[in-house]
């Protein structure tokens, strides 16, 4: 494949599993009494049957928008999972799987309370969702097919996760390392934690015989008149397979320190952990979790033919701020997470490598808006009906959402511009949003109504 190649179609294929959850998330929501706002998982991948056995102690609360009557069903949004045993407070409790869910017979005290802790004795198999190679294993959306997710994915909880490996195994995961996770100094029981809710979608792990290297970008000060930005060093992890050695991972990752400083700044607030990792593997994969990044060699690999393919390695790392730490409250406010992040990438390229280079990222995204213009499928950004095919829903949603933040910084000017995007990211920083979030911090910093332009484009 050329280099040319991948670079075209990037935006539209990276995180596009996502868009996949539509449909079934909705439904699961719709059904849902109880979300999920903490997971405590043991986990123990077996690399020969391709399966990972687990343990999880699923905090539960009732939704905010569950009903008033008791419902002595828990639906766990995870079909394929294998649920052996399930227990509340030592109680054990009947699983069974219908409808294409799980569901959990509560006795009615149980039912009725605001919050429990639910146990599960459950494995997963490799497929979609939890991919493997002879020494390898990562999950990659949907976060269902090996999570047993409760009430919506796009709901927020914090993870803990300890995965016994066998010998000389590294690991990668949501959060923070709480051991030593690079071999050859890591124990065979390595432990990650996310303190902080981030989206099921972004939650994970991986795990393998890694190589490693790192990078340190120094903390920020404030001192270049970017405001809000807490000083943070910041770790940069590089991990591949054996045929990646530590010298190649830094030559094909040596942009990542640039880019964190560049989008650090325009977010006006730090990376939100204090390290960043990514994981480069075979083929096509991209995709953000909290705190990492899996990266496809024929994504990346372009890079060493032409400095300018670094697209990739930007538009993850964006995705650390929109998408991640802020996310998308509904699947139609699916854009505000990829709109923002494939601009913030052609921003990125204006300012590593000039002009032309924002401009060739507009130009691919006025061609992606074309496709849907020509199949007569031209939505608003935040239309909520179904679309026939992904790859229109991604025109829309990665494409004309990245030309909508073209046309807002056309319209208010480079400084009016990043302070709103600023004043939006700070003010949503940990949280759900909806698009009139961001028109309101937009026009809080414009001073004047943006009504037209975001009637003309999203609703
Ligand atoms: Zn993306």
């Amino acid at each position: 494949m050329t280099p040319r190649a991948p670079k075209f179609l990037a935006p539209y294929f990276s995180c596009l599993s996502a868009v996949l959850l539509l449909a079934t998330s909705a439904q699961a929501h719709a059904q849902s009494q109880w979300q999920a706002h903490g997971y405590d998982l043991q986990l123990r991948p077996d690399f020969k049957q391709q399966t990972v056995s687990a343990q999880a102690k699923v905090r539960l609360q009732r939704a905010p928008d569950a009903s008033s009557e008791t419902n002595t069903l828990l639906r766990l949004n995870a079909p394929e999972l294998d649920i052996q045993s399930a227990s509340v407070n030592g109680q054990p409790l009947p699983a069974n799987k219908q409808d294409g869910a799980w569901t959990i017979t509560l006795p009615p005290d149980l039912a009725a309370r605001q919050d429990l802790t639910l146990t599960l004795d459950y494995s997963a198999r490799a497929g979609e969702g939890l991919v493997f190679g002879a020494d390898y294993v990562y999950t990659a959306f949907h976060t269902c097919r090996w999570l047993p997710c409760v009430g919506s994915d796009l709901g927020r909880a914090s993870l803990s996760v300890a995965l016994d490996l066998p010998e000389g195994m590294s690991s990668l995961a949501s959060g923070q390392a709480i051991t030593p996770t690079h071999a050859p100094s890591a124990p065979s029981l390595q432990r990650w934690q996310q303190t902080q809710p981030y989206p099921l979608y972004t939650l994970g792990f991986a795990a393998g015989h890694f190589t490693h290297a790192q990078q340190v970008s120094p903390a920020r000060d404030g001192r270049d008149g970017e405001e809000g930005l807490a000083p943070r060093e910041t770790t940069l992890h590089y991990l591949g397979l054996a045929d990646q050695p530590a010298s190649s991972l830094l030559a094909k990752f040596k942009s990542t320190p640039a880019m964190l400083a560049f989008f650090s700044a325009k977010a006006g607030l730090p990376l939100p952990h204090a390290s960043y990792s990514q994981l480069l593997l075979p083929g096509g994969v991209a995709q953000e979790a909290s705190s990492y990044a899996l990266i496809g060699r024929r994504m990346l690999d372009p890079i060493l033919e032409t400095e300018q393919e670094d697209w990739v390695i930007a538009h993850e790392l964006a995705h650390q701020w929109w998408g991640t730490l802020i996310s998308c409250e509904r699947w139609s406010g699916f854009w505000l997470n990829e709109g923002i992040t494939v601009f913030m990438t052609a921003a990125w390229k204006q300012q590593r490598w000039g002009e032309a280079a924002y401009q060739r990222e507009m130009d691919i995204a006025t061609r992606g808006w074309q496709r849907a213009k020509d199949a007569g499928f031209d939505k608003p950004l935040s239309w909520p009906g179904d679309y026939p095919h992904l790859s229109l829903k991604r025109a829309i949603h990665y494409s004309k959402g990245a030309l909508f933040m073209h046309a807002l910084r056309q319209d208010l000017g480079e400084a009016t511009f990043w302070a709103g995007l600023k004043h939006y990211t700070q003010s949503h920083a940990g949280r759900q949003v909806r698009t009139s979030d961001l028109q309101a911090a937009m026009e809080a910093k414009a001073g004047r109504s943006l009504q037209a332009l975001f009637d003309a484009w999203v609703y």
